[in-house]
């Protein structure tokens, strides 16, 4: 079966599948989860303070979750599917700081990164309200510290702008999928942005050998970091009780089914992770990615990590810039393995369709890497009791001339 996939794949058709599930390792606990999740209530103190916006949620950077049924209706008329349920999406295109789920895992590394140095600084103890950490004084301290990364656009983002605000010298790689507008951003506060001629793994290549020169330099590396990932594992914490507020049961009866767009694999991976510790059997994760950028489909597909979709004669250009990512991160892979239910693939034109879909039907604007996961819905065969799950990833920081020049939503 995973022959005739593959040859699909490589002809850039669309695909989906369920994945056969391996032996979990454990690599990661629920203990893990907890750590970052008390983490960050550590920091939502000095997040209310140098984000005032996050006031509303309390320090907490979430999304709300909202009700799409009339999206449900034109969705299944276009898809020529059946989505047994509701249809409900998570908003985290409109997470605060930086407007995309980049806001979960690369916020808190940067706060984990920030924590490290200031308690062993002696300047900070862990009962301490994290407020201070907004003061001249600890801006001071981190600005002794350079951190870099490489990014496709919005880990940059989320690191830079959380980063620099902090007080660290920030540098960022940008692939040369990287929108411009982006960089503008980074730029304007202070980031230095590297642009390279090249695609997001040899960008991240680059930046890591760039930050082995350098001890003081503390490099995220989207491909390989368990701070990203637990970041991201975080967000079933809140979704919890918003599925108790919207009265959603999950339960053996009543399957919630989530759909994410994947790139190389740590925010989806991290929050399906999360959820299956939670949930276990009753929440089925698929990942949706771009027919030229199936990193993980092809991963799971072939039961291995250290895949490149160059190997089946793909990697061409997409519009869905988050995602276009050649190669899974390995450890994003190793968790999944074990866990993840299936994989769906979508060409540039339907999810520029889905994009549409979703702004005539609901009024939200998203990136086109966020709408890849609205392709998934209704795929994949679930009781008539299901709750399903879009997860948007990103959008509300894209200017409105931006969206003029997408000539999306005229
Ligand atoms: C980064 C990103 C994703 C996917 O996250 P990965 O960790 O790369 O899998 C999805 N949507 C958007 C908008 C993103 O920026």
């Amino acid at each position: 079966m995973n022959e005739t996939i593959i040859r699909e794949m490589s002809d850039g058709e669309e695909v989906f599948f369920f994945c056969d599930k391996q032996v979990e390792e454990e690599i990661l606990t629920e203990q893990d989860i907890e750590d970052a999740w008390q983490r960050l209530k550590r920091f939502s103190k000095y997040v209310k303070v140098a984000f005032p916006e996050t006031e509303k949620t309390d320090g907490i950077i979430d999304s709300p979750i909202q009700l799409i049924n009339e999206t449900k209706t034109e969705l299944e008329k276009a898809e020529n599917v059946k989505i047994n349920g509701d249809l409900y999406v998570k908003r985290d295109d409109s997470l605060a700081v930086c407007g995309s789920l980049k806001a979960r895992g690369g916020i808190y590394t940067v706060f984990k990164y920030a924590e490290d140095i200031a308690l062993k600084s002696g300047m900070l103890k862990i009962t301490d309200d994290y407020s201070v950490l907004n003061n001249e004084e600890f801006k001071n301290l981190f600005s002794k510290y350079k951190i870099s990364v490489g990014s496709t656009g919005n880990l940059g983002m989320s690191i830079g702008l959380s980063g620099k605000k902090l007080g660290f010298d920030v540098t960022v790689y940008m692939s040369e999928e990287a929108k411009p507008w982006k960089k503008d951003m980074l730029r304007k506060a202070g980031v230095n942005v590297i642009e390279f001629k090249g695609d997001y793994t040899s960008a991240l290549k680059l930046a890591r050998n760039e930050a082995k020169k350098d001890t003081n330099t503390y490099f995220i590396d989207d491909e390989d970091s368990k701070e990203l990932f637990l970041g991201y594992s975080a967000a079933y914490k809140t979704l919890l009780k918003q599925l108790e507020e919207n009265s959603i049961t999950v339960d053996e009866t009543h399957p919630l089914v989530v759909y994410l767009p994947c790139g190389v694999g740590g925010g989806p991976g991290g929050i399906t992770f999360g959820l299956k510790k939670v949930f276990g059997d009753n929440v089925y994760c698929y990942f949706g990615e771009p027919t030229q950028m199936p990193c993980m489909s092809l991963a799971m597909a072939q039961s291995r990590g250290d895949v490149s979709v160059y190997d089946i004669g793909l990697g061409g250009k997409t519009v869905a810039d988050g995602l276009a990512c050649s190669s899974p991160s390995v450890l994003a892979y190793e968790v999944m393995k074990g866990m993840l239910d299936g994989c769906f693939t979508i060409r540039d034109e339907h999810s520029l369709n889905l994009s549409r879909l979703l702004y005539r039907t609901a009024g939200i604007k998203t990136e086109p890497s966020s709408c890849v996961a609205l392709g998934g819905a209704g795929k994949f065969s679930h009781s008539e009791n299901a709750t399903h799950l879009v997860w948007l990833t990103g959008g509300s920081l894209v200017p409105e001339d931006e969206w003029e020049r997408t000539g999306l939503y005229k």
